[in-house]
């Protein structure tokens, strides 16, 4: 038979990916879990960051294995080109954009969700359940009712995107077979101006278009304005426009502002408007009885994201969409061709597969790293972190405006710190570049890393604590390493 395989030829004895000597491969999986646990250990002793060498980038960039090699030489590779070269964020002074930091538990329900590899697209088997108990439980965190809807996500990006897509459904039901290339007046959508990034993306891969999305300016403490979101609306409705969605945001990726969620939920209902909240990382005050009010009216929403790889301390990845309207969360996505029918008995068995409420159909376990997170912890515990690291913000806000050499850009809402050097003399564009350069030079030391952003106009150090390591002491060192950074750019060391 040419260029193909033989149907004929006998099948022998399969081609067993399993090892040889079990025994040997035991005892270096074991060895990898032992470095693994010391590496988070020992993360402290370490630069937070450290750039990726090129002779490491070339080899990563080696040609595609045709022959297979030992376990040991591959393991011998990872340690030497990748370990070292991590974003950072398990240190305690990561301090960049919004990054978890993840804990050892995660480690353990990893490699065991690795272990039974379910694919949690849907049929009848015990990951199902634990995805289910964790919906649930988030449901319960953020006071939506019985028959709500939850998926777990690879991130708030997607939850965003799913809500929205409900949200779409809820206003034009038949747009998944017409499409929304519609005569009857353009959807809209509105949000702060300070909405993340995800959000624009979701409307354009919605086909809604970015400019179907009204961004609303932000009051002085980066809230969004509800009267001007009210007026945008009404002159949206006078010029024929169709509006549709609110999103709130729970925590702005920029300075950690929250809506009035209570006022947007008023205004929902008033216009008979859906409200998606983003609560990538804010949504998780829900889990501290002292700072849940000020996501007050949040559990009015109709649809919620959040990540668990963020405040959660869940390993990534890990987000969660939730829908108030279960049954509708379904219809904007169920399929079932023939392949995929759901039966009586058997696998395939079971309600709500997962792959009804979402675009993905094979799907990993998540859910088994979120589940032993809360168990291990319990929302309490987690809870605590999360105010932990708002304390830890307050007090770095309070650091910075007390140092003449600093000035604070935003308020410290939540745990987000935007603050710049200053520096007599300079203009404002020459203090961005100073601040930029800083920023990156602190990433290089290797003391600490925040990451940099424009706040009203201002190039910002940007600092976020989403973080169960970090200390007070920490956020010294990181005053510090800013300190010397500045004084050594403006020749005054
Ligand atoms: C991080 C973030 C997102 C996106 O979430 P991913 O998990 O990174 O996809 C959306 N909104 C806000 C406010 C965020 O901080």
């Amino acid at each position: 038979m040419e260029g193909g395989l033989d149907p004929l030829a006998a099948a022998g004895q399969g081609v067993s990916l399993d090892p040889a000597d079990w025994e040997r491969f035991r005892a270096l999986a074991h060895a990898a879990l032992d470095e693994a646990l010391e590496h988070v250990r020992t993360v402290r002793e370490r630069p937070v960051w450290r750039q990726t060498p090129e002779t490491v980038k070339q080899a990563l960039a080696g040609p595609l294995p045709v022959e297979g090699e030992p376990l040991d030489a591959v393991l011998a590779e990872f340690r030497a080109n990748i370990l070292p070269y991590a974003t950072g964020n398990i240190h305690p002074r990561f301090f960049g954009w919004v990054h978890g930091a993840g804990q050892p538990g995660g480690i353990v329900a990893e490699m065991l969700a690795a272990a039974l590899n379910p694919n949690c697209g849907g049929r009848d088997h015990g990951a199902i359940y634990v995805e289910r108990a964790v919906t649930d439980w988030s449901r319960q965190i953020f006071g939506l009712p019985e028959g709500a809807s939850g998926l777990i996500t690879t991130g708030t990006s997607m939850a965003n995107l799913i809500g929205l897509t409900v949200a779409r459904h809820a206003a034009e039901r038949d747009v998944r077979q017409r499409g929304v290339n519609r005569e009857g007046g353009r959807l809209m959508a509105y949000a702060s101006r300070e909405v993340h990034s995800s959000v624009p993306r979701a409307m354009e891969i919605l086909g809604l278009g970015r400019e179907a999305l009204r961004l609303i300016p932000a009051d002085g403490d980066f809230r969004v304005d509800v009267a001007a979101m009210r007026a945008a609306i009404a002159a949206d409705r006078a010029a024929g426009l169709r509006p549709f969605c609110v999103v709130g945001c729970a925590g702005t990726v920029n300075t950690g502002a929250t809506d009035d969620l209570w006022a947007l939920a008023e205004l929902c209902a008033e216009e008979g408007l859906w409200l998606h909240v983003d609560g990538a990382f804010g949504g998780l005050l829900m889990l501290s009885e002292r700072l849940r009010d000020r996501l007050k009216g949040i559990e009015r929403a109709d649809s919620i994201g959040f990540d668990f790889h963020k405040w959660a301390q869940v390993t990534y990845d890990a987000g969660c969409i939730l829908v108030r309207d279960g049954a509708l969360h379904a219809e904007a996505f169920r399929m079932r061709p023939a392949y995929l029918e759901h039966k009586p008995r058997g696998l395939a068995g079971g309600v709500d597969w997962p792959s009804d409420f979402g675009p993905e159909l094979s799907r990993g376990f998540r859910a088994l790293k979120v589940w032993f997170a809360l168990k291990e912890f319990g929302t309490r515990r987690l809870g605590a972190v999360v105010e932990e690291n708002c304390r830890q913000a307050a007090w770095l806000a309070a650091r910075v405006a007390e140092e003449p050499e600093l000035e604070l850009l935003a308020p410290a809402a939540m745990n987000i710190v935007c603050f710049r050097v200053r520096a007599a003399g300079l203009s404002e564009a020459e203090l961005d570049a100073l601040n930029e350069e800083i920023v990156a030079d602190v990433q290089e030391s290797g003391e600490a890393a925040t990451s940099s952003s424009v706040v009203a106009g201002r190039r910002a150090i940007r600092v976020n604590i989403t973080n169960h390591r970090t200390r007070l002491e920490d956020m010294e060192i990181l005053v510090q390493a800013v300190l010397k950074a500045a004084r050594r750019r403006l020749g005054q060391d």
